[in-house]
């Protein structure tokens, strides 16, 4: 083969690597990904709003409930008293007073149970939707990681074997235009040779001076100029 072509074959190696690895960068599943997470970070702080509000009211009434339930307790307890009491009229007497007051505080707390119970339920309400909306978004990132990781193993593996061949290409290179070709690879990236197609280099897509492309049309077959924008070496 000649040198052009077996720069040309190189070239084209590497153009097939990069489109490759700009395939794996750009998956449409990581920009998916990228806007689930974000409506995630969105709800988590909505939970947490969601939260502080509730946590206090909530706390609240089941203290109203607690204590609703105690006092309730002491009036049964002091109602079975009473029933059964032989304790003389003054006795009795403050046992009644006793449950009257306890009756009063338990109407009062049972009171504010229920406000409280009217106040809570809307909040329990929002931290409950905010949880309904992050469950699709968290099981749709589950997928999207999962798919984004199978897709990124099939194209490791095709890279893998896309650079295996190209080292054999690369071998098969006159080690001084191999150097050439690397050295443009390193600074520009992509591919260190380019075509020139209808005046312009295709590496970089800028054209070349009317006098680039005629000192390009007389070179020497197997040499090659660099474009003088990219660097990359010029193939016809
Ligand atoms: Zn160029």
């Amino acid at each position: 083969m000649s040198d052009t072509e077996d720069l040309r074959t190189l070239m084209e190696a590497d153009r097939w690597i990069d489109r490759v690895n700009a395939q794996s960068t750009h998956l449409p599943e990581l920009v998916e990904l990228s806007a689930v997470e974000n409506t995630l970070r969105d709800l988590v702080k909505a939970l947490q709003t969601a939260q502080a509000a509730q946590a206090p009211v909530r706390s609240a009434y089941e203290e109203a409930q607690r204590e609703a339930a105690r006092l309730a307790q002491r009036a049964r307890d002091l109602e079975t008293t009473l029933a059964t009491s032989t304790a003389n009229a003054r006795e009795l007497a403050a046992l009644q007073n006793e449950l009257q007051h306890v009756r009063e505080l338990l109407g009062r707390v049972e009171d504010r149970e229920l406000d409280l119970l009217i106040e809570v339920e809307p909040l329990d309400e929002a931290v409950a939707g905010v949880r309904a909306r992050a469950q699709p978004c968290a099981e749709r990132r589950g997928v999207l990681l999962a798919e984004i990781g199978a897709l990124r193993a099939t194209l490791d593996e095709e890279l893998t074997s896309l650079r295996e061949a190209r080292r054999a290409r690369a071998a098969a290179l006159r080690p001084s235009l191999l150097a050439r070709y690397d050295g443009a690879l390193g600074r520009v990236g992509t591919s260190g040779a380019a075509q020139v197609l209808n005046g312009r280099c295709d590496g970089c897509r800028i054209a070349l001076s009317p006098l680039d492309v005629d000192r390009w049309k007389v070179q020497p077959p197997d040499t090659f100029m660099d474009c003088p924008e990219c660097g990359r070496l010029l193939l016809p």
